[in-house]
C-alpha cells in the first residue's frame, strides 16, 4: 500500500549516492522521507506551522499517483504472476492438485479486475495518508537499517505479518456478520470459485477495512521501506495463491499439512465454498483457537496436496536456515553504511562499499563543520580504503581528517545507530563514539 523505491540493494545504493551528493546535515534531515520521489514537490514547512501549505495539491496528487502506480503494479505482477505461472503455465502439471473440477464462471475475471482497480485506488488513498503521516512526523519510516539494527528490522516484518493476520481474522469475522455482509463483503464471495484476481475483489467498505491496518500499525511501529516492501509483497503473493484454486502447499505421508500453521490454498478455497469456516489469512492459529477451522479441512487438503518426503523437507529446511543465517551474518556485516558524525559534530564520515570490491567498505569525509580545520583531508577525500568485517568489527587502515595521522582503526556497533571507534597511531590510542546521522535526526526531532 505504499510506494517503495526498489529492491533492498538498489534502495541502499541510491540512498548512499544521495548521501554523497548532499553534504549538509540540514538537507539530510529534509530528505528523511526520500523513499517517496514526490518529495521534490513536498513543502519544506512543517505541518504544525503551515498546515495548508503542507497539504499542497500538486504534492498530494504526485504522491497519490506514485502510490497508485506502485499498488497497481503489485496487483498486476502478484495476482497476474500467480495466474500466469500456476493457473496457465503449470495447469497441466498440477491437474491432480486442482481443488474443484469447475473453473470460474464467465465474466467473473472481468468483474474481479474492475473491482480490484477500485481497491487499488482505495489502497493508494490510504498509502498517500501514510506518506503524509510520515512527512508530518506522526508515522516513522526510517532510512537506515542501522538506526534500529538488523534484529529490529527482521522483527518488524514478522510483527507486521502476525498483526495483520489477527486484524484480518477479526475484521473478516465482523464482515460475515449478517448486518455487514451484504454491504461490505458480498462482492468478494460472488467469486464462489476464486481466481488469483479475486484477491483484491472487494466492496468499498472491505477495501477500506483492509487498507487501514497498515497506517494504524505504523503509528506504533517505526518501519524501514524495505520491511514495508517485504510485508506488502508477501501479502499479495499469499493472497493471490490462496485464491488460485490449485493446492501448492505440500502434505506429509500421514496426510497432515507439512507446515500446519500456514493457511493453504484449500484452506481459503473452503471459505469461498462455505463462508462460515476458515476466516484466517496467513496462519491457521486463529481458526483453531476460535473453533472456526473447517471440520473436513485436513481431509480435503490431503486429497489434493502434493506429497513430499519429510526427510527431504528437513534437509531443505536445514539448508534454508543455514543460508538465512549466512545471509543475516552478511547483512550484519553490511550495516556499516550511511553517514556517521564524529564527536562535537566536527565531521561527517560516509561509509560505502568500495568501487573496486563490493565486499569491502570504504570511508570518505562527507562534510566538515570547519573544512579549514581538517588538516589531513578535504571533503570528499577517502579516509579508509579497505575496511573488512571479521565477524564482530570492521577493521582497517584509516586516515584522521583532523591531523592526517594514519592509524589502524576498529569500528564496532556500540548501540543501534552508534559506532565505537578505536584507533592507535603508535603509542597514542583514541576511543570515540560516532552517531549515525539517522540517530541524530531522531534526537533533533524530539
Ligand atoms: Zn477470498
Ligand atoms: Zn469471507
Amino acid at each position: 500500500m505504499l510506494a517503495i523505491r526498489s529492491t533492498n540493494k538498489a534502495y541502499r545504493f541510491r540512498k548512499i549516492n544521495s548521501d554523497f551528493e548532499d553534504n549538509s546535515l540540514i538537507s539530510g534531515i529534509s530528505q528523511h522521507h526520500s523513499f517517496i520521489r514526490c518529495n521534490a514537490d513536498a513543502p519544506s514547512t512543517s505541518f504544525k506551522e503551515h498546515p495548508m501549505e503542507f497539504l499542497n495539491i500538486t504534492s498530494l496528487l504526485c504522491l497519490y499517483a506514485e502510490v497508485f502506480g506502485a499498488d497497481l503494479l503489485r496487483y498486476v505482477v502478484g495476482a497476474g504472476g500467480v495466474y500466469v505461472v500456476v493457473n496457465l503455465g503449470l495447469a497441466a502439471r498440477l491437474a491432480r492438485q486442482k481443488i474443484r473440477a469447475s473453473g470460474p464462471v464467465s465474466g467473473q475475471i472481468f468483474r474481479e479486475l474492475m473491482a480490484s482497480l477500485r481497491t487499488v485506488a482505495i489502497f493508494a488513498a490510504v498509502g498517500t495518508l501514510i506518506g503524509l503521516g510520515s512527512r508530518a512526523g506522526v508515522i516513522e519510516i526510517y532510512d537506515e537499517i542501522a538506526d534500529y539494527g538488523f534484529a529490529y528490522f527482521a522483527a518488524s516484518i514478522i510483527v507486521l505479518i502476525v498483526a495483520h493476520d489477527a486484524w484480518f481474522y477479526w475484521s473478516h469475522r465482523l464482515l460475515h456478520h449478517r448486518a455487514l455482509f451484504r454491504r461490505l463483503h458480498k462482492l468478494h464471495h460472488r467469486s464462489h470459485n476464486p481466481t488469483p484476481f479475486t484477491s483484491y475483489s472487494f466492496d468499498v467498505g472491505e477495501a477500506v477495512v483492509n487498507a487501514v491496518f497498515l497506517p494504524l500499525a505504523l503509528l506504533l511501529l517505526p518501519a524501514h521501506p524495505v520491511a514495508l516492501f517485504v510485508f506488502v509483497t508477501h501479502m499479495i503473493l499469499r493472497n493471490a495463491l490462496g485464491h488460485c484454486g490449485i493446492e501448492v502447499f505440500p502434505v506429509r505421508s500421514n496426510g497432515k499439512p507439512l507446515i500446519g500453521w500456514l493457511t493453504s490454498v484449500t484452506h481459503h478455497d473452503l471459505h469461498h465454498s462455505q463462508g462460515r469456516w476458515n476466516m484466517g489469512l496467513y496462519f491457521t492459529w486463529w481458526d483453531r483457537w476460535m473453533g472456526t477451522e473447517h471440520p473436513d479441512y485436513h481431509e480435503r487438503f490431503a486429497a489434493v496436496a502434493p506429497r513430499v518426503s519429510t526427510a527431504k523437507f528437513r534437509i531443505a529446511a536445514l539448508s534454508f536456515i543455514v543460508m538465512a543465517g549466512l545471509l543475516a551474518g552478511r547483512a550484519d556485516a553490511f550495516e556499516l553504511n550511511g553517514r556517521y558524525a564524529t564527536p562535537g559534530l566536527g565531521a561527517i564520515i560516509a561509509f560505502d562499499t568500495c568501487a573496486n570490491d563490493p565486499n569491502i567498505i570504504c570511508a570518505r569525509l562527507a562534510w566538515a563543520w570547519e573544512p579549514e580545520d581538517m588538516k589531513g583531508a578535504r571533503v570528499g577525500d577517502v579516509l579508509a580504503e579497505e575496511l573488512t568485517f571479521d565477524g564482530t568489527a570492521w577493521t582497517g587502515a584509516m586516515l584522521s581528517p583532523e591531523n592526517g595521522w594514519r592509524f589502524r582503526g576498529t569500528l564496532e556497533e556500540a548501540s543501534p545507530g552508534a559506532l565505537a571507534v578505536r584507533g592507535c597511531a603508535g603509542p597514542i590510542c583514541v576511543r570515540q563514539t560516532w552517531y549515525s546521522v539517522g540517530a541524530l535526526r531522531h534526537i533533533l526531532r524530539e
